[in-house]
């Protein structure tokens, strides 16, 4: 049975570490809309030129510009036995959209979706971003405060550079938590009200979230 797996959850509340270790484990694609729009960006197109615009400040970047990058993504043929989608959906209405992208390419495959949903105390995110570094080589995250690392320029996996996202400013991260608090957070009942959701609690230390989560993944439980 195909595998389809969503994370819901406040910026910095983890689910970009959890997310990946999943991947490796079950051997699923990452699909990750922040990082997809980073190198759209990178790349120089137009479409990364409009989604810098939204992303600098904090908004979400227009519903028609992602789904075509989800879209896109996901009919490569590395998902076809199911993917890990980390960002996406982020509203309603981008919900509703991905309802209908799945319809298409899904088709009369069978499928088990679960929504993952991270909770984690509101406190704690902010300081969670504004020490957040990753590597510009292998992507690996790290948290200054919470990690201690021998030289905060470089990663221990791989030796690159370690740097701090453009958007992971105290400021930028506080108008992505409104968006996130509003536009988000509305598909918590919807997914709950289709019997599809797990709720982790996001406090915890990386290994036990990590359990949780593959615990609830064996288990299939859903609320
Ligand atoms: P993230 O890396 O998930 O924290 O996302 C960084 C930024 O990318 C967000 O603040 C949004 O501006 C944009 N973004 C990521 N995912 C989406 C999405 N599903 N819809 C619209 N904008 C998105």
């Amino acid at each position: 049975m195909k595998q389809e797996f969503i994370f819901i959850g406040p910026p910095g509340s983890g689910k970009g570490t959890q997310t990946k270790m999943l991947s490796e484990e079950y051997h699923l694609p990452h699909i990750d809309t922040g990082s997809l729009l980073r190198e759209e960006i990178a790349s120089g197109s137009q479409n990364g030129k409009i989604a810098d615009s939204y992303m600098s400040k904090g908004q979400l970047v227009p519903i028609n510009l992602v789904a075509e990058i989800i879209k896109n993504r996901l009919l490569k043929d590395d998902c076809k036995n199911g993917f890990i989608l980390d960002g996406y959906p982020r509203s309603l209405e981008q919900a509703y959209a991905l309802d209908e992208i799945l319809k298409e390419i899904d088709n009369n495959t069978k499928v088990n979706l679960t929504v993952f949903y991270f909770e984690v105390d509101e406190n704690k995110l902010i300081e969670r971003l504004v020490n957040r570094r990753s590597c510009s080589v292998c992507g690996a995250i790290y948290n200054l405060k919470t990690m201690k690392l021998k030289d905060e320029t470089k990663c221990e996996k791989c030796g690159g550079k370690l740097i701090r996202r453009d958007d992971d400013t105290e400021e930028v991260a506080k108008k992505r938590f409104a968006t996130y608090f509003e536009q988000t957070a509305p598909l918590i009942n919807l997914y709950k009200e289709r019997g599809c959701l797990v709720t982790i609690n996001a406090s915890l230390d990386i290994n036990t979230i990590y359990k949780n989560l593959t615990g609830a993944i064996k288990e299939n439980v859903h609320s």
